[in-house]
């Protein structure tokens, strides 16, 4: 206990004893929090290789406008993403909105009419639904006339191989495997399964392209999709590698020939990755990449931290407090709609961007029931800044993520903490 930090502590609202409750429970994981550094240490030294063997400059940082042709800065970027994930070429770009854009991007551009897509671990993240058609939408993949197959994940969450193999066929084109659990209650997958994954379906076809959705997981492990044998991996700037400084963006690494389909659909046949005016942010993208492992590990430590304390409290965290991580989401079922809500008003009232709002619960369109949200960030969405949210139906989970430093994911906790402490929602008594 530090006298001169609880007093700056005081200061935003949290009391002596929840301060103390969480001095404890940060006592308990020094071994912890020293293996995510060294994931950091190691992710930290394969960045700044990447950027000396492709001698990035200060010309690296120059604004390119109008159809963007030889921006340097740009076209060495894409070379230090291909070289630190293990990839052949890459695409990084402004001009991908957001992580569904991406994915949406690697899978119209990879997939032919009459080609059949297949995801071997169950149901993607909510937004590909409409990219695929599973929900119909204007533009899908099944209005193209591709077609989608999916083997869910064993009850144990295991690979159901036999599944697998009996739905790829002679028309299976491209594979998608998603790492994070994203909002599903799957577990994320290690890097070290999808590569077994990916082996057992190149086993049946080498030629099915394997794509791993890498959102949320980026810098968490030291070795990325690529390396244990995926084709492309696929991901969103205002999550990991955008470090918080990126402002917009995605990227898709990987095979060279994957990378350069994408980058015809994305801009035209014929232009691919010869034009794209950066108009100024890629200073932004290289920054926040360099950042990026050390901002992962904040992220990590907030999780960790997280889980032990409200595990603690008798909440259900799924990772628990003990579990190995594979990306930066932590989940908490409140099984009570006044705790829920307390959790995400807590983080707010922590961010230091409209931190005097309370989030309210709200019936956001695609959703069957309504959800609260909360986020204080400089980025819009931004969700490698502290974030929560969740639906407001049993049983009451908050998926909780972010925080570009460590101490503010911190304080983002305690303050959660603070607003279940005062509301009489918990006893943190059981925090010794
Ligand atoms: C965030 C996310 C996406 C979609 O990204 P957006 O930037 O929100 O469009 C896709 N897949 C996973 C696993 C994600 O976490």
């Amino acid at each position: 206990m530090n006298h001169r930090i609880m007093e700056q502590y005081k200061k935003l609202g949290i009391s002596p004893e929840v301060y103390a409750a969480g001095e404890r429970t940060e006592e308990k994981l020094k071994e912890r929090f020293a293996a995510i550094d060294q994931t950091a240490e190691f992710n930290q030294l394969k960045v700044i290789a990447a950027m000396q063997k492709n001698r990035v400059s200060a010309e690296c940082f120059n604004i390119s406008s109008g159809y963007g042709y030889n921006d340097i800065g740009r076209d060495t970027l894409e070379r230090v993403y291909a070289d630190c994930f293990g990839g052949e070429d890459a695409l990084v770009r402004p001009q991908i909105t957001c992580g569904t854009h991406a994915l949406a991007l690697a899978l119209m551009s990879n997939l032919r009419p009459g080609d059949e897509l297949l995801s071997p671990v169950g149901k993607p993240y909510d937004t590909l639904e409409e990219v695929i058609g599973i929900r119909p939408s204007k533009g899908s993949l099944a209005e193209y006339g591709i077609t989608y197959s999916q083997v869910d994940l064993l009850p144990d969450g295991s690979f159901d191989f036999e599944g697998i193999k009996s739905a790829i066929n002679e028309r299976t084109k491209l594979v998608t495997i998603q790492r994070s659990r994203g909002y599903s209650s799957r577990p994320t997958l290690s890097v070290d399964r999808i590569g077994e994954l990916v082996s057992f379906v190149k086993g049946i076809r080498q030629d099915i392209i394997c794509m791993v959705d890498n959102c949320y997981g980026e810098f968490v492990e030291e070795k990325e999709p690529l390396e244990a044998g995926a084709d492309m991996i696929v991901g969103s700037l205002i999550k990991n590698p955008g470090g918080g400084l990126a402002p917009v963006g995605g990227y898709i690494a990987g095979k060279k020939e994957c990378v350069e389909h994408a980058a015809y659909r994305l801009t035209s046949p014929g232009l691919g990755k010869e034009v794209g005016a950066s108009l100024g942010v890629t200073q932004s993208f290289y920054q926040g990449l360099f950042l990026a492992p050390t901002v992962v590990s904040a992220a990590l430590k907030g999780a960790v931290f997280a889980a032990n304390i409200f595990g603690e409290l008798g909440f259900s965290v799924i990772p628990d407090g003990s579990q190995s991580r594979h990306d930066i989401i932590q989940e908490i079922e409140f099984h009570s709609p006044d705790a829920m809500l307390a959790f995400c008003e807590g983080i707010q009232a922590a961010a230091a961007v409209d931190s005097y709002v309370t989030p309210e619960p709200w019936a956001m369109p695609g959703y069957d029931s309504e959800v609260v949200m909360a986020a204080g960030a400089f980025v819009q969405g931004s969700s490698i800044e502290l974030s929560a949210d969740g639906p407001l139906k049993p049983p009451y989970a908050v998926f909780f993520q972010g925080g570009l430093t460590w101490y503010h994911a911190k304080l983002g906790i305690l303050k959660s903490l603070q607003k279940l402490f005062e509301r009489d929602l918990v006893n943190i008594g059981k925090l010794c």
